[in-house]
């Protein structure tokens, strides 16, 4: 039996954990969850799944939690509040493995901390590895945790390496990493059009049903740009051993091509339940809820280049990853200022990578190699980014 911490429980990944979680109560119990300002949903949760610790991350949304336990079925659970208490849960020692599924950089300290005890860590949180990179992957690595990823091109990518792979080595005979993207909403719309796409449009994915943040990352391709990153830091690749490839129908997840030309691809139906339950279950399997995949509807698949010009995003994250030291970190939160602007309807969809392109040339890649440069660079380029908002609204 393990005990399980999902960090980000009421998001969609958070959603679909649960789901395979209530799949295997003979296998995982939930110990805590965490959730930022929908205390509804975390108090439908607590309800249905028992834990022994609830966070309310958002501390201004405390004492509303706390007055619906009252009185519940529920009042006995330990509630605690704040960004520390993030930490306190993802490293309680009933705690076996971390569900990292909040958004954004508000996720990696949380991480981090379930990283240095050692926990197996299912990430999700991309941008959490994105950000701190050297230091995430130092921290696996010096207290022996387990690092699978929940990312379902990374997800199909571990699944694609050679027996015994553990993430953070590299596969000496895979020559290239092929790495797969549906494209978003956007793929075939005329690019002077991108100027004026309403938020609602760019969050309504084609394929995958996910938190709004996400979504945008999607329709700018920045999800397959942070992704990118993501693939280098665990399987130690060089992001020019990484082929972007649009691949619309979201069936293969992702592929591996090795030195004798085999190229291993993992295929399934776009539900993040089928990466979650793999490494919920690893190196077993066990069920997902997932409907088989029916190989004669998909009928036939496509393969095509990205275009660098349509998305400028996938072209800036390049740049970052190989400049390396800060620069993905500051990649990463002038995204998360410029999607958060767009998303309020203050900037423009094609905002969104001048915003971050001209936060990046204010910065030089210097070294990354402690959290508190990581946390710096962080807090810079948000303040680089939202200046260069006021200077476009103004
Ligand atoms: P979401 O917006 O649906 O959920 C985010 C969760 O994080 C919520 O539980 C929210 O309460 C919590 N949260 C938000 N801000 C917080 C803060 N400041 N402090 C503490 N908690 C906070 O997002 P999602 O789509 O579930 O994505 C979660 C993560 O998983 C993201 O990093 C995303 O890139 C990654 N991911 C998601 C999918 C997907 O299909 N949704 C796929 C691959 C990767
Ligand atoms: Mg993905």
């Amino acid at each position: 039996m393990k005990g399980i911490c999902i960090l980000g429980a009421t998001g969609s990944i958070g959603v679909s954990t649960l789901d395979v979680v209530a799949r295997h109560p003979d296998q995982y119990r939930v110990v805590a969850l965490t959730a930022n300002g929908n205390i509804d949903a975390l108090y439908e949760q607590c309800l249905a799944h028992r834990p022994e610790y609830a966070v309310v991350a958002n501390e201004n949304n405390l004492e509303a939690f706390k007055a619906k336990l009252v009185g519940s079925e529920i009042a006995d659970i330990k509630v605690l509040a704040g960004a520390k208490a993030l930490e306190t849960v993802a490293t309680l020692d009933t705690v076996d493995s971390v569900m990292a599924a909040i958004v954004g950089a508000a996720g990696l300290l949380p991480s981090l901390a379930a990283a240095k005890a050692g926990k197996t860590v299912l990430l999700a949180n991309k941008e959490a590895l994105v950000m701190s990179g050297q230091i995430f992957m130092q921290a696996v690595k010096e207290a022996g945790a387990s690092l699978l990823p929940i990312d379902s091109e990374h997800n199909a990518i571990f699944q694609c390496m050679p027996a015994g792979y553990t993430t953070g080595q590299t596969a000496k005979q895979a020559r290239r990493i092929l790495l797969t993207a549906s494209g978003g909403p956007f793929r075939k719309t005329p690019i002077a059009d991108l100027d004026t796409v309403t938020p609602d449009q760019a969050v309504a994915h084609p394929k995958w049903d996910m938190g709004r943040k996400i979504s945008v990352d999607s329709a700018t391709m920045m999800n397959k740009g942070l992704e990118l990153i993501e693939a280098c830091l665990l399987f130690n690749m060089d992001p020019d051993d990484i082929q972007v490839v649009i691949h619309p129908q979201s069936i293969i997840h992702s592929m591996v091509d090795y030195v004798d030309g085999s190229v291993l691809a993992q295929m399934g139906n776009p539900d993040m339940r089928t990466p979650i339950a793999h490494a919920m279950a690893w190196p077993e399997r066990f069920d997902s809820g997932v409907a088989p995949l029916d190989i004669f509807q998909v009928g036939h698949m496509d393969f095509e280049q990205p275009d660098l010009q349509r998305f400028p995003c996938l072209r800036l994250a390049y740049e970052a990853i190989k400049a390396g030291g800060i620069m993905p970190t500051v990649l990463n939160a002038a995204n998360e200022i410029a999607v958060d602007a767009f998303l309020n309807e203050k900037v423009r969809f094609t905002d969104i990578a001048k915003i971050i392109e001209r936060s990046m040339a204010k910065f030089s890649p210097v070294s990354a190699d402690t959290l508190e440069k990581v946390l710096q660079a962080d807090q810079d380029a948000r303040v680089a980014a939202q200046n260069i908002i006021s200077e476009i609204l103004s």
